[in-house]
């Protein structure tokens, strides 16, 4: 701020000391008499122009601006907000802190200070280990006209994010990559008009989710989900057996992202849950054990229509024959980067296809498949692919 009047003056002293004023709803009104917004404007300009590199942080000033945010941003004119530049002015600081209580602070005035925001954008950053409590919790469900929620490196609980989407019902979508799992998740929690749900499973050290409810299908990132009128999509990447509970309540999944590269006890996998609705699904095997592959196919591979394979070795464990005697539905089957052992059938299994629209040229993978048996060798199957789909 400016120091040439007194009026600046005797704000940048209300800053300076904003802690020990305990009415921060009669700042508030100061304030906003004394037009916050431009106040707010100006507040932001000085952190954004402010040279961190030669800073040294004594005087906290990083702190000393999210003390004053709770007063400042406030109007019922708003409906936006978004903390993502905050944080990033407070992260060039060679010696910044910002405590949870101190952001917790901003989130919690929003629903009085903030009453009709439409979009808001909760952006933390990993280094902080912020979160989202009750207190939090309660002043965005207040947030009637709420349509479209992202809270990004900072966690939530699971129950709290349902919570949201119950309680705000304007919301469209809601996004959040830190959800603890304090609730088993279950396909029937979340609300039925939230027609596309993404669930990021691949945080099982902490215990956390990645998640993502919309009202409206994202056609664009997942063409398949124009056909169904609800559509779930699971990325998994357990690091123990134990991990794949999770599945137990996630009961409508359609599209199914599997990777098996980090399951440290691959062999203990007996029977892979069943998932009824699924349709489409990614197994990563990483080149290890086909193990995986096997008990899911044994389980899930009646409904699949879609199969791509990644980094499977399909050579002693599991044959093509097999994949497509447990899959007799599918449609279309993509290698990438997997390997087998030439004699074990790819041909007869590859011929099964030959009433089928084929979308790669038959004779030329024919050819080569018996030009490497001829030569012994491993072959390595990169991006072929066999189906009824055409590209
Ligand atoms: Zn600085």
């Amino acid at each position: 701020m400016e120091k040439s009047s007194l009026f600046n003056l005797a704000v940048n002293s209300l800053f300076d000391n904003i802690d020990e004023y305990a009415d921060k709803n009669l700042l508030k009104i100061i304030f906003e008499r004394a037009r916050g917004d431009i106040l707010l404007k100006e507040t932001l300009q000085i952190a954004k122009n402010h040279s961190h590199q030669n800073c040294s942080g004594e005087d906290d000033h990083v702190n000393k601006l999210w003390a004053t945010l709770p007063v400042l941003v406030y109007s019922k004119n708003y409906v936006s907000f978004d903390t993502t530049d905050l944080m990033q002015m407070s992260r060039n600081c060679n010696n910044f802190c910002l405590s949870n209580s101190r952001f917790q602070d901003l989130i919690q005035c929003l629903a009085s200070n903030t009453p009709n925001l439409r979009n808001l954008t909760i952006k933390g950053l990993p280094e902080l280990a912020l979160s989202l409590g009750e207190r939090e919790l309660a002043s965005i469900i207040q947030l009637k006209s709420l349509q479209v929620l992202y809270i990004q490196d900072v966690s939530v609980s699971l129950s709290g994010v349902l919570a949201i989407t119950r309680k705000c019902e304007k919301l469209e979508k809601i996004a959040a990559d830190q959800v603890c799992m304090d609730v088993e998740p279950s396909s029937d929690a979340f609300r039925d008009d939230f027609v596309f749900v993404k669930i990021n499973a691949n945080n099982f050290q902490e215990n956390r989710l990645g998640l993502t409810l919309q009202k409206t299908m994202p056609i664009e990132e997942f063409p398949n989900c124009a056909a169904f009128p609800r559509y779930t999509v699971l990325c998994i990447e357990p690091r123990k057996v134990a991990d794949l509970k999770l599945l137990r309540g996630l009961t409508q999944i359609t599209e199914l992202k599997f990777s098996s590269f980090q399951l440290v006890d691959i062999q203990d996998l007996g029977e892979f849950p069943l998932l009824p609705e699924m349709r489409f699904a990614w197994i990563l095997g990483g080149k290890r054990s086909a193990h995986a592959l096997r008990r899911f196919l044994q389980i899930n591979g009646l409904a699949l229509r879609e199969l791509t394979l990644k980094g499977i070795s399909l050579s002693d464990e599991v044959t093509l024959t097999e994949v497509f005697n447990l899959c007799p539905n599918l449609n279309s089957l993509e290698f990438n980067d997997s390997d087998f052992a030439v004699l074990n059938d790819p041909i007869q299994a590859i011929l099964r296809f030959e009433n089928l629209n084929l979308n790669y040229d038959l004779d030329t993978l024919i050819a080569e498949i018996f030009e490497k048996a001829w030569k012994s060798q491993n072959t390595i199957w990169n991006g072929y692919r066999v189906g009824t789909v055409s590209s």
